[in-house]
């Protein structure tokens, strides 16, 4: 699948926020945001054109894109899929997002960005339920146990991600024991267990032209 190689923090200036896409790097006042808060490109100084209707929809879609690291294509079916699920169709939509299997790793702490969280997965480091599992969009359930699997235990990156994450504790939906590199799903995730600076409502507009 075709993934975004470019400088992620771009991301974050085009959309004019932090979406805390980089670990560490976002909490100093080495954030691209905090000293150059504009569109990147020869023109993003001066372009600061208000956005309203149809373009305020496309930036929360993308915003929403760029947090979760997903691709148009897969995003659409997100969508697809949240709508015909019985629910808030926009709440539907988070909760996939957030049952990502990379994005429980990031959330559990075990990574300091979903990004890393992603690369764990796909190199084979987590496993649920005692199995390996190397697909990043994998949806965990109630229930499931996420481990980072014996012989990957040793990463310095696993260390790394510890300490930052120390600070700090898991959602609601998740339990998580750092030292044994184990979280468990306790409930599916919930619109006000996901501390998100994004309104869903928008994205469903958009879609649902
Ligand atoms: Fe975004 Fe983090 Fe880069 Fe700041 S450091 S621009 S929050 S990815």
């Amino acid at each position: 699948m075709a993934r975004y190689k470019d400088a992620v923090c771009r991301l974050c200036r085009r959309e004019g926020m932090k979406l805390f896409l980089k670990g560490g790097k976002c909490f100093t006042d080495k954030c691209p945001i905090e000293k150059r808060n504009f569109a990147p490109g020869q023109h993003g100084k001066d372009r600061k054109a208000k956005i309203v209707g149809y373009g305020l929809q496309l930036r929360e879609k993308q915003k929403a894109k760029r947090i979760y690291f997903t691709q148009e294509g897969q995003f659409r079916n997100y969508f697809e899929r949240a709508f015909r699920t019985k629910g808030v169709t926009g709440e539907m939509l988070l909760q996939q997002l957030e049952r990502r299997l990379d994005n429980v790793v990031y959330r559990l702490g075990f990574a300091v960005a979903r990004r890393q969280a992603r690369q764990l997965v796909r190199h084979g480091h987590v496993a649920v339920n005692g199995r390996k599992v190397n697909i990043p969009s994998y949806q965990v359930k109630t229930g499931d146990e996420i481990t980072v699997r014996e012989g990957s235990q040793k990463l310095a990156v696993l260390e790394a991600a510890k300490d930052f994450a120390s600070h700090q504790a898991p959602p609601v939906w998740l339990e998580v024991d750092r030292d044994a590199y184990k979280g468990r799903v306790l409930a599916l995730p919930k619109r006000e267990d996901i501390n998100l600076p994004l309104n869903e409502q928008l994205i469903v507009e958009l879609y649902s032209k």
